[in-house]
């Protein structure tokens, strides 16, 4: 049975075998083949949708909503600012992001190895505006995807020339928008409103920014669309060398489905449960036929999978003909069960999650670093003590004045400052500051002590310092 169900795929393959030799947009002639897919309906698109429409609304709100007087989040490369949960974070917090981006890349590659492309087709910006944005204002001006090419194909009407214009006016519209808010992740909110109100002439290397973006996007959404997915995204290619066996994707189960052919009433037919209805490929945001086996241009939006799912309820056969599944489960017709493997490798994302909360969660607000002055020995300080000179960089991080001073811990000895200095770090300022330490000489007992400085604000200690103070040998 399962020899015969093998034959009848191979014969099938053969057929189709001919998709390998062009790109899924790519016409036999090398023209760019323009995909019309069909709105997809079924409980995964409607949970698309809703996932999406949240998602929309939290990319458009987020510049809005401050938290202390802070952005929530705010991006600012060209300042080397940063605002993450209305945090400031500065140059010297890069470790964080180093740590972070490492994470992100580990946290994506397990992802995928277990996940496969569900990224893609759920949660990319690219598909989120594509697939909810750009895609249903296309559906909803120039109509299904028949209308959309009989009116691509037709003579300029009037009635085209207005359905175009409008289209494109509406993309420019809210390709102008994304770009505005992208900007207010950048500069905030506030600074964005100040430059829309000012004359375009003070602001004009932003104007053209802003202009080259709306450009950008509208070009995206409008003309390159699924290549971005099926050529351009680096994440997409290295798709191929992440998956395996056991990876969960959109799969065709080819020994149900095939031999593939249409029902004809009343006759005696050996087919498969595929009808060959097509509808799998009309959905299909990148234009591919996932009965030709996993594919890297398959973005695993899932569409196909709502579109067969109908037809397999029309004809009175069991959904899952296309399903989430990996290549094993539909191969071995095993049940998904969740492997060591993939237990393993959801452990370490738990902790690589948990590590960078932490590291968010626990960062100082004040940072402080201090160190000895090079080429400098100890002075005597009167008769019975010893001085060292320290220098120490002060990052205030916070949005607030911050008093503060400087003691000692579990060691006699004094801290003291060089020249008046006011003892007040300013808001969002970096200050460097030298002071000498000076210990009892009957406390020093050998040539390099260990010592503990307690930085404090307001009675409270907020950090310990840790240096070393040098004496004569002993
Ligand atoms: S094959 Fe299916 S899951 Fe993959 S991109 Fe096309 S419609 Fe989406
Ligand atoms: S939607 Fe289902 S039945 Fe129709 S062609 Fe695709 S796999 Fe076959």
């Amino acid at each position: 049975m399962a020899n015969e169900s093998t034959q009848r795929v191979k014969k099938t393959v053969e057929v189709t075998e001919s998709f390998r030799d062009r790109h899924s947009n790519t016409t036999k002639e090398g023209q760019r083949k323009w995909v019309y897919a069909l709105k997809p309906q079924g409980r995964y698109y409607n949970y698309r949708s809703y996932l999406s429409w949240f998602y929309l609304l939290i990319f458009f709100a987020i510049p809005f909503i401050k938290v202390n007087g802070l952005p929530l989040l705010m991006i600012n490369f060209p300042e080397g600012k940063f605002i993450l949960f209305s945090k400031i974070f500065w140059p010297n917090d890069f470790f964080i992001f180093a740590v972070a981006m490492v994470a992100s890349i580990i946290f994506v590659a397990l992802f995928t190895i277990i996940y496969g492309r569900f990224f893609c087709g759920w949660v990319c910006p690219q598909t989120v505006f594509l697939e909810f944005v750009f895609r249903p204002i296309e559906w909803w001006i120039a109509g299904n995807p028949a209308q959309q090419k009989k009116l691509d194909a037709g003579p300029w009407t009037k009635e085209k020339i207005f359905k175009k214009t409008l289209k494109h006016t509406v993309y420019i519209l809210f390709s102008f928008l994304i770009a505005h808010t992208f900007l207010a992740y950048i500069l905030g909110v506030d600074e964005v409103v100040k430059i829309i109100k000012e004359p375009f002439i003070d602001n004009i290397g932003l104007f053209f920014g802003l202009v080259f973006f709306t450009g950008l996007f509208y070009l995206v959404f409008s003309y390159v669309r699924d290549i971005v997915c099926t050529t351009i995204c680096p994440y997409g290619r290295m798709q191929s060398v992440l998956f395996d066996k056991d990876t969960m994707q959109v799969s065709y189960d080819y020994g149900r489905g095939e031999p593939r052919g249409k029902i004809i009433k009343g006759q005696e037919q050996e087919l498969g449960d595929c009808i060959d209805c097509t509808l799998c490929v009309q959905v299909c945001p990148t234009g591919i036929d996932i009965r030709n086996g996993v594919q890297m241009e398959c973005v695993g939006c899932t569409a196909c999978i709502d579109a067969c799912d109908g037809v397999m309820e029309k004809i009175g056969r069991p959904k899952g003909l296309i399903r989430f599944a990996s290549e094993n489960q539909i191969a071995n017709k095993e049940n998904f069960h969740f492997n060591f493997r993939m237990k393993a490798y959801t452990g370490i994302l738990i902790v690589l999650t948990a590590l960078m909360t932490y590291l968010i969660v626990t960062r100082e607000s004040i940072d402080i670093s201090v160190s000895r002055v090079k080429g400098q020995l100890y002075q005597e300080i009167g008769t019975d003590s010893l001085g060292n000179l320290f220098s120490a960089k002060i990052i205030n991080k916070t949005r607030n004045e911050v008093p503060y001073e400087m003691k000692l811990d579990g060691i006699p000895g004094t801290v003291r400052m060089i020249n008046s200095h006011k003892m007040v770090l300013d808001k969002e300022s970096i200050t460097d500051v030298n002071f000498f330490i000076d210990i009892p000489k009957s406390s020093i007992k050998k040539r390099t002590t260990d010592v503990n400085i307690g930085v404090y604000s307001n009675g409270k200690k907020i950090q310990d310092v840790k240096s070393k103070f040098l004496g004569p040998f002993i």
